[in-house]
């Protein structure tokens, strides 16, 4: 079956694959891995993950090296984060060990769907922790499902590294202040599926949230974090506790240092937004959209160039992609090879 797959063409959606990686809690621990054929999974129809949202998530890749050699980017740093997601909404983390194994089998299973090198795509792996006792009144669950699913995926924006024009929501919020936003909660993205329709109905593919308790400052985009790039070569990003702490974002403001950069991780006024040089979206799936424009009540701030990436954006990508594909030195010691 892989045969037919098209490597070069791959969207970002989900392709069958020939088994996920399910771990069960229960009794006070964690079961051994089972390997799952087939795309769906048994659940008591009270399970607490249907009814209540208690329900966590991680997005991580694989690649496959120039030297031919498959390695996930950074994936100690999601078992982390689905740890902290899992305890904030009252569940059980699986180990860090357990995260790792449950990642490295599911794709020494799904193997044939590993892009080649060269292709420009990658496998995206996808661990989910659900809560699965059944309950109508409301109580954390106190049994859990852990699933690790893989699919192979393209470059996220079909039309490669170009600018997008981004719209600032000021009718709906997307994560309230000592809420959720900094964890990867599923119900977050059930919450902003309707103001991201909002923004793409007037034209903008993305949408920028500004911080829920005053409107001033900037948070994130919907589903990527936020970074700018100051006219003096600076990368500014929002520190805020609501937003969600990405590994890509982590990892840029890492190598922007490498390049002798200045990081500044503070507070950003929305009125600082005409500002700036250029502007990135970050996350896993697409790496860095570049935002060419910014919508905020009536007035539009531009960046750069409207049909090419910044010269820093630019860079970042080719850098941070050089080192998933084994192409640049791993000297921070970021790729697991599997
Ligand atoms: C997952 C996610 C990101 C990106 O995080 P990465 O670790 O870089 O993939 C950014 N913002 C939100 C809201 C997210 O859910």
């Amino acid at each position: 079956m892989p045969d037919s797959i098209e490597w070069e063409n791959l969207g970002f959606q989900y392709l069958p694959t020939n088994a996920y990686v399910m771990s069960e809690f229960r009794d006070g621990c964690w079961s051994d891995m089972r390997i799952c054929n087939g795309t769906s999974l048994q659940l008591h129809i009270g399970a607490t993950c249907l009814h209540y949202g208690q329900a966590c998530f991680e997005g991580l890749k694989a690649f496959t090296r120039k030297d031919g050699t498959i390695a996930m980017f950074r994936p100690d740093a999601n078992a982390r984060r689905l740890a902290n997601s899992a305890r904030r909404i009252a569940m059980e983390p699986p180990s860090e060990k357990l995260f790792l194994e449950c990642c490295k089998t599911a794709i020494h299973h799904n193997l044939e769907f590993v892009p080649p090198y060269g292709t420009g795509a990658s496998l995206y792996i996808r661990p989910l922790l659900i809560g699965t006792t059944p309950r109508v009144g409301l109580k954390a669950a106190e049994e859990f499902v852990f699933i690790t699913l893989v699919t192979p995926v393209g470059p996220y924006y079909k039309d490669g590294f170009f600018p997008v024009k981004a719209y600032v929501q000021e009718d709906f919020d997307r994560a309230a202040p000592k809420g959720v936003g900094n964890v990867k909660v599923a119900g977050n993205y059930a919450a902003g599926l309707y103001s991201d329709l909002q923004a793409k109905k007037k034209g903008f593919p993305i949408a920028l949230y500004p911080d829920s308790a005053e409107h001033r400052y900037v948070d994130e985009f919907g589903t990527s974090n936020f970074f700018a790039i100051t006219s003096d070569n600076r990368y500014v990003t929002p520190d805020s506790n609501s937003v969600l702490p990405s590994i890509t974002n982590d990892s840029l403001q890492q190598l922007a240092r490498d390049f002798g950069m200045t990081v500044e991780k503070r507070k950003i006024p929305m009125n600082e937004l005409g500002k700036f040089r250029e502007i990135g979206a970050c996350g896993t799936a697409a790496v860095i959209t570049p935002v060419c424009s910014i919508t905020h009540n009536g007035t539009i701030y531009t960046f750069g160039k409207q049909d090419k990436a910044g010269e820093t954006l630019n860079r970042l990508y080719k850098e941070i992609q050089g080192i998933q594909y084994g192409e640049i030195d791993d000297r921070h010691g970021w790729m697991l090879t599997v």
